[in-house]
């Protein structure tokens, strides 16, 4: 009999990734098999019976019917909601079928064949028995169970609502320390009393152990295991099977859980759901967030969004219809910090003003005005910790040469190479192209080289300057790299070795520092007049988020800080950061939005490609957008232009982009879905026209 096997074809290939094989028996969709594909064998899932009436060598037979050549039963099938989720997610972010489903599988899955699967089951087998039996033997003695904190009042009125909830997707907007982690962790211990398992996702590798020794410490006797990309081949094996086979109680991850296989799931949790990183930005372009509200729907189970800045899409989602709202998700509120503890002051200092005061140059020559770097002296004198955030990394941003003019751009891109003075050289972020930096101007000789702008590395030298006696700390790409590096950077922070801490954003996110009273952003302002229209919506999290890390020692609290430098202190981002009011500055936002028809109110697709002349690459998308001139799918959709990328040319490659806008998600798609083989089409031309690569990105989060 035949059967149809899916599996994870080339990009762009003409076959179907669904192909007919011949077996001896009925395997149930789902079944893990191996297959002959051209020369190579290659893992592939049963998806349903084969075409019988199809004759093995008529039309559109590309390839002779062969045989199935193993079956890797010992693995009960992948369900029918895990299916279904693959397949809507590849008909959602238009990528194959078998590239969103093979991709899911751990890769180390796709390699076995029956007998080493049978192995590693055995071991699994025994790994499980081990870890059950660690797991249950302290629950043997309830002293070590921490005593249960008692429910705040805002806490039991959310656990209250959402006990008499019907499952859905609930947006639990909660100041950061408001307890919202200890609600899900209550949810989840009603959801694994009912025999459910969690699902809990997480926006960083990072983030995962804090949470895991929360859950775990909660829940001893039950089974946790993570997945995320920092784990090892085996480990990601080990988790992925204790979750397919019901094992494991709680799956916690990062967006690549969201594909976990759980035949019992009972709930989902996203912790900072605004978080970017949920969203994937390449290959198969994913939300894990949006995946995760739309498996909640198709399995029944509840889905829990937590954050204090929530994304606007989901703040939309969350209003209810009367207030403009597209009331698509219930809302709880957790406005109080637990303890009562207050919320750091803002407190903004205009460099407007001191400018006026002092001249130009004042402002320019030192990173942090003078009352910034009193308020540092006053902690530092008190033993407390200060944060400065700066988003770029490097030494400057650019090298110059003070008589001829010459910058330190990068020879294959549209960009300028950063200064790194730690070890002397430029260094192009994106495509890593790096030199020592010449002695002298590569253009007119002269030696005089001088840094432009202002990275970490030179405001930590330069803050040592103004806080002579501080102990200075740096964490950011470079001061991290290699494994372990951040950890025993952040137990120097921890263990107060460290007075003040210079960072990019990668601080600012979920770890909580007990003596730190403030925290400055020193050039927040870029983000205001940024072209990316949701860079505002980003720093007003970030700024919260920050602030959230500060003074949660209840006794420091008080006299908590966030300190924004700006040339705009009237603004009214920084206005509603002052009042620390979400729902005022994302109203303002929305408002902004809709009059303007972008998300949450418009729906966007990106067509991006790269070939090696920019003409190539716009006649691609022109061409492609012509094509769509008579179709009805068009009629509601908005095809802009052609651009060059934000970055233009990176690594000898020239790229541009083209948006998509329509007012209903269903006409964008209707277009996709008719797009896809013309996109594929087009792009295989020829020499100076071949294009290189070409990719969709539905709902992209920066454009
Ligand atoms: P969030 O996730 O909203 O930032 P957390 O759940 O981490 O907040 O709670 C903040 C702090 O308050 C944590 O140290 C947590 O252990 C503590 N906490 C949470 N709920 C309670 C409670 N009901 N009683 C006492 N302490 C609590
Ligand atoms: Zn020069
Ligand atoms: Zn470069």
């Amino acid at each position: 009999m035949r059967l149809k096997v899916l599996v994870d074809l080339p990009r762009h290939s003409r076959l179907d990734p669904l192909l007919d094989y011949l077996a001896p028996e009925a395997w149930p969709a789902g079944t893990l098999v191996r297959v002959p594909l051209g020369r190579r064998e290659v893992c592939g899932i049963v998806w349903g019976p084969g075409d019988e009436a199809a004759s093995p060598d008529g039309e559109g037979a590309a390839v002779a019917l062969r045989e199935i050549a193993q079956v890797l039963d010992a693995l009960p099938p992948l369900g029918e909601a895990w299916r279904r989720l693959a397949a809507f997610a590849a008909g959602y972010y238009q990528r194959s079928l078998g590239e969103v489903a093979l991709g899911a599988l751990p890769p180390d899955l796709r390699e076995l064949d029956a007998t080493q699967l049978a192995r590693r089951l055995r071991r699994s087998d025994k790994l499980d028995r081990d870890a059950a039996k660690a797991a249950a033997s302290p629950s043997a003695d309830p002293a070590v169970a921490a005593p249960l904190p008692e429910p705040s009042a805002e806490q039991r009125e959310v656990l209250a609502q959402l006990a008499a909830m019907p499952p859905g997707p609930v947006l639990l907007f909660g100041a950061t320390g408001s307890g919202k982690t200890e609600v899900y962790l209550r949810e989840a211990a009603r959801v694994l009393e009912a025999g459910g398992q969690v699902l809990v996702l997480v926006p960083e590798i990072n983030l995962t152990p804090q949470l895991e020794a929360r859950f775990a410490a909660r829940f001893p006797g039950r089974r946790l295991v993570s997945l995320h990309s920092g784990l090892t081949p085996a480990q990601r094996l080990q988790g992925w099977l204790a979750a397919h086979l019901g094992r494991a109680d709680l799956v916690l991850g990062t967006r690549m859980a969201i594909f976990a296989p759980l035949p019992r799931l009972g709930l989902i949790v996203i912790d900072e759901e605004h978080d970017p990183s949920y969203k994937q930005q390449e290959g198969a372009r994913y939300s894990a967030r949006d995946l995760a509200v739309w498996r909640g729907r198709s399995e029944g189970v509840p889905v829990l969004l937590g954050s204090a800045t929530p994304s606007l899409e989901s703040w939309h989602n969350a209003l209810p219809a009367a207030e403009g709202g597209a009331g698509r998700y219930r809302r709880l509120d957790m406005p109080a910090r637990i303890g009562g503890g207050a919320l750091p002051r803002v407190r903004t200092v205009d460099l407007a003003r001191i400018a006026a005061q002092f001249g130009k140059r004042a402002v320019y020559s030192q990173p942090l005005a003078p009352p910034l770097v009193d308020a540092m002296r006053e902690r530092l004198e008190r033993g407390e910790q200060s944060l400065v955030l700066l988003n770029r990394r490097g030494y400057a941003p650019v090298l110059h040469c003070t008589s001829c003019g010459w910058k330190s751009d990068c020879a294959h891109c549209s960009a300028w190479r950063v200064f790194h003075r730690s070890d002397r050289t430029l260094r192009c972020h994106h495509c890593g192209f790096s030199e020592r930096v010449p002695f002298a101007c590569p253009s007119c000789g002269d030696p005089d080289l001088q840094p432009m702008g202002r990275g970490t590395e030179r405001l930590e030298e330069q803050i040592a300057e103004l806080l002579p006696g501080a102990r200075i700390g740096r964490i950011d790409a470079d001061t991290t790299r290699h494994k372990g590096s951040l950890e025993s950077q952040l137990a120097q922070v921890h263990d107060g070795e460290i007075d003040v801490l210079v960072g990019t954003q990668m601080v600012a996110k979920g770890h909580d520092f007990r003596r730190m009273t403030l925290v400055a952003a020193v050039q927040a302002d870029a983000a205001l007049f940024s072209s990316d229209f949701r860079a505002p919506e980003r720093l007003f999290a970030l700024l919260m988020q920050a602030g959230g890390r500060a003074g949660r020692d209840a006794e420091l609290a008080g006299r908590s800080e966030i300190w924004l430098q700006t040339w705009h202190a009237a603004h009214p981002l920084y206005a509603a950061l002052r009042r620390h009011d979400y729902p005022a500055f994302a109203a303002a936002q929305l408002l902004e939005r809709e009059s303007a028809a972008m998300p949450p109110y418009a729906f966007q697709a990106l067509l991006r490609a790269e070939a090696r002349s920019q003409q190539a690459a716009c006649a691609f998308l022109d061409a492609v957008s012509a094509a769509t001139l008579d179709w009805p799918e068009a009629a509601e959709v908005l095809i802009f232009p052609p651009v060059p990328a934000p970055i233009q040319r990176v690594a000898d490659v020239e790229r541009a982009q083209m948006l998509l806008e329509a007012s209903s998600r269903q006409a964008l798609h209707r277009l996709l879905a008719r797009w896809q083989p013309v996109l594929a089409e087009a792009a295989a031309g020829t020499g100076e026209a071949r294009i290189l690569r070409w990719a969709l990105d539905v709902d992209p989060l920066s454009i």
